[in-house]
């Protein structure tokens, strides 16, 4: 019998959601729908010098898009919450001052001056500082109170080592030299993550903890917490880190990383040297934060995203932000996220969470990390512009077009359809689609040479000719009409179908490649689509 389990969610609001933590989300999601479980959104806020509510709000909003809804969380209440972090500190005070009383926590003075140079010191003897409690006179804590200071208050953590049985990764020791008494609540009076988090994860009644391999050390503090608290730990899985295409780890910083090559190789061939100003002067950016910048002290996203665009190049696709502004669906990020780090035992590739559910499995998610291909990304977004119905596809559109401005939002619902229809297997987002149907929203500026020559001699002008007359005088051009009426042409010149199909094609497009006439007759418009005829015959004079 599947026992139910309860599955979180616990993105720190500090940035807008990392793919990774698509990939995280759904794993939660698809164990607790698997096993008729609960899947919660947490927020965890406690780090007030970096989270905001503007990511918060941008990461629930994210998740929402991408279809990772949750049971419990925000917006969804339940008698665990509430499920920010930022409202549970009394709780967490309370749990603090049992493990105070009971003597597995004590406060710690220490200043960021002294923890500095104990830091410098193990560093110099070759160790990183493994801080242990230290006697300090009851005289001396009294003079730190009057100087004003605030102490942390840190685990009195046992001196020993710590096995942790990875539901993914088997068995993990961490031996008790590399462990120490780390701390619980910082001076400024919130609890560090390893606290709340531990705390919320037993109040929550979570079963199972799944989140990145770059956690797994910290799964073992927090086994020394439900110790010293009695509490049963949940079972916990790591997975495996996302490599970006260059081997490192894919993160935020890859952004800062590529700007920084464009700044570079712009500046070698423009012989600027090292001087920014024209830097300055491009981006409007002070040079001191942008000689920051440029000297890796600030790997600002910002900046990076205003240098990329004002030099015109690519920034990697590392946000879910960056991917639904480049017009990715949201199955396909979900769906592609799903396969990085889990294959399906018969290979397939394209799936919903729906066909998720039916295959995935924890015994099967990958130990070594995995690789983003963004070839591939735009390959299986291109399988689900196809895959989704017309109608799922139109709405996805619309709010792409609202999102970026697209001049494609202000047309008719029923345009924008058709568009997609026409398109959607000649691109592989909608960016891609939008600059395929660049053409009809300006009139081509010049036509192929090659073209004219081949489909606009004396014969091809003939057809163009008639058939402007003759779509001129439709009065529904419906598009069975517009082809019956091309078709009729054709057969009243004695000519094959694309004796008149192909000049009309050079008329609308300026190359002698479109969807079918009719429809690229529907999409430019009656009106637009006549005047680019009479613009080439025009032309041809
Ligand atoms: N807030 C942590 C993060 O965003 C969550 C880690 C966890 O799942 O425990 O990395």
């Amino acid at each position: 019998m599947t026992v139910p389990l309860r599955t979180r969610f616990a993105p720190s609001p500090t940035g807008s959601l990392h793919v990774g933590g698509v990939r995280t989300a759904l794993y939660c999601r698809l164990v607790a729908r698997q096993t008729g479980g609960r899947f919660l959104l947490r927020i965890e806020d406690t780090d007030r010098a970096r989270s905001t509510e503007e990511a918060a709000s941008g990461i629930v909003a994210d998740l929402r898009w991408l279809g990772l809804t949750w049971d419990e969380g925000p917006d969804a209440p339940s008698a665990c919450g509430p499920f920010f972090q930022s409202q549970r500190l009394e709780r967490y005070d309370e749990v603090l001052r049992s493990l105070l009383a009971s003597g597995h926590a004590y406060e710690a003075w220490e200043d960021a001056a002294e923890l500095a140079a104990m830091r410098q010191a193990a560093e110099a003897a070759g160790d990183a500082l493994r801080y242990r409690r230290r006697q300090v006179s009851a005289a001396q804590v009294e003079a730190w109170k009057a100087e004003g200071r605030r102490p942390v208050v840190r685990l009195a953590a046992p001196n020993k080592d710590v096995t942790h049985d990875d539901v993914i990764l088997g068995p993990v020791t961490v031996e008790a030299a590399q462990l120490d008494d780390f701390v619980l609540r910082k001076a400024d009076g919130f609890p560090t993550y390893h606290f709340a988090v531990v705390v919320d994860d037993h109040d929550m009644g979570i079963d199972l903890v799944l989140r990145g391999q770059e956690h797994l050390m910290n799964t073992h503090k927090h086994l020394q917490i439900y110790e010293a608290l009695g509490w049963t730990p949940p079972r916990a899985g790591h997975l495996p880190l996302i490599f970006n295409p260059t081997g490192t780890k894919m993160s935020k910083r890859d952004k800062a990383r590529v700007a920084r090559e464009a700044v570079r190789a712009k500046a070698a061939a423009s012989s600027h040297g090292k001087d920014l100003a024209w830097l300055a002067e491009l981006t409007g950016l002070p040079v001191a934060e942008l000689a920051a910048f440029m000297a890796k002290t600030n790997d600002g996203v910002a900046t990076a995203t205003l240098i990329a665009q004002r030099l015109n190049v690519a920034l990697p696709l590392i946000e879910v932000a960056d991917f639904r502004m480049q017009g990715f669906l949201p199955e396909a990020i979900v769906n592609m996220m799903a396969l990085l780090g889990f294959g399906t035992e018969d290979g397939r590739e394209v799936l919903s969470q729906e066909e998720l559910a039916e295959v995935f499995d924890l015994r099967r998610v990958n130990l070594t990390a995995a690789r983003f291909d963004e070839t591939k990304a735009r390959w299986m977004n291109g399988q689900w512009m196809v895959r989704l119905s017309p109608d799922a596809l139109a709405k996805h559109f619309e709010a792409w077009c609202a999102l970026t401005d697209s001049p494609f939002a202000r047309w008719t619902a029923d345009r924008r359809t058709r568009l997609l229809e026409n398109y959607k297997a000649r691109a592989s987002t909608f960016a891609e689609l939008a600059v395929a149907a660049r053409a009809y929203l300006v009139a081509p500026d010049s036509w192929d040479e090659a073209a004219l020559r081949k489909h606009l001699g004396i014969e091809g002008r003939q057809a163009l000719s008639a058939v402007r007359a003759a779509l001129g005088d439709l009065e529904d051009d419906a598009p069975a009409t517009v082809s019956a009426t091309v078709a009729a042409v054709a057969e009243r010149l004695g000519l094959g179908l694309g004796k008149v199909a192909q000049p009309l094609r050079v008329a609308f497009m300026g190359v002698p490649v479109s969807p079918p006439i009719e429809e690229t007759y529907a999409l430019l418009g009656r009106e637009e689509a006549l005047s680019r005829i009479d613009r080439l015959l025009a032309h041809l004079g």
